[in-house]
């Protein structure tokens, strides 16, 4: 706990750690709790799996799962949350090693109460390692594959309805039209989670340790401003040292 408090206070920092913690509270746990699951509902959980796949930065194991899982919701037209359940331990229960941490505390999600942070924190961090890595990976992919994938997560699966029509409302209005690059689709999720701490600002959900602000910070990365201006490349740059792969801490990752 020490040393991330210490990482933590250096400077933004992202763990392994969180994203397994919501990798497997996601696949536990929201996808699980859906009765039926067909049609764009499928569909969704498809893509996301594939993007999973493609730009998480899974261990060994982990990738052995994510393929059985692609495999598996590939090669059907309905599935119930019951089937899931059963489908991710048996699949879970055939590998040599644990795909993730089991571990029950969040490392830089940790909330000074806790019904601050964790989960919602986890997945932002996840969403963000998602799309710097279609950056960084050059893969040649459409440039808002994985933020539609990320749209159709949230907008099905994501246990908080009240985030999931704001966040359906942010993409409706500029996603689709704006997002033309793998650059302006990191810069896009930046620009709509910084939408989302300005509202939530004050609100009870803010956690008084960790205040909502238009990140990154001035003292952070002091090249991200020009007066009340964002320089746009810096900030590009600075998440990347953030959420590229390379960049993650590996602290309580298996
Ligand atoms: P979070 O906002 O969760 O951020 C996690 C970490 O990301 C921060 O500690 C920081 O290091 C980094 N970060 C912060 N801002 C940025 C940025 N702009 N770009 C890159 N990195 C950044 N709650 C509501 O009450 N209403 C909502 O409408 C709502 N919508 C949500 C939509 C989504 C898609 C998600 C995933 C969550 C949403 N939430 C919403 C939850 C809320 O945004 C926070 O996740 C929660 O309040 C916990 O906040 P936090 O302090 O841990 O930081």
């Amino acid at each position: 706990k020490q040393v991330v408090q210490l990482l933590s206070q250096k400077g933004d920092v992202a763990f392994r750690g969180d994203l397994e913690h919501a990798l497997r509270f996601l696949l536990r746990h929201e996808v699980s709790s859906r009765k039926h699951m067909t049609g764009p509902v499928l569909k969704a959980l498809r893509n996301f799996l594939h993007i999973l796949r493609k730009h998480f930065p899974l261990s060994a194991s982990g990738g052995t799962l994510l393929n059985s899982l692609c495999n598996y919701v590939d090669s059907h037209d309905e599935l119930s949350g019951e089937d899931w359940k059963q489908l991710l331990s048996e699949e879970e229960a055939k590998l040599d090693s644990p795909p993730w941490s089991e571990r029950k505390e969040f490392l830089g999600c940790h909330g000074s109460q806790p019904n601050f942070r964790g989960y919602p924190c986890s997945l932002w961090t996840t969403f963000h390692v998602l799309t710097v890595d279609a950056l960084n990976s050059n893969s040649g992919g459409e440039p808002k594959e994985v933020l539609e994938a990320i749209l159709g997560y949230v907008t099905h699966f994501f246990g908080c309805a009240e985030c999931s029509k704001h966040f359906q409302e942010m993409a409706s209005e500029t996603m689709f039209s704006e997002v033309t690059s793998h650059e302006k689709s990191v810069l896009w999720l930046w620009e709509a989670h910084n939408k989302v701490n300005a509202r939530l600002q004050g609100d009870a959900t803010e956690d008084p340790a960790f205040p909502k602000i238009q990140f990154p910070s001035v003292d952070r990365c002091p090249g991200c401003r020009d007066n009340m201006d964002w320089v746009k490349p810096k900030i590009l740059q600075y998440l990347k040292s953030i959420y590229s792969h390379d960049s993650l801490s590996a602290i309580g990752a298996v």
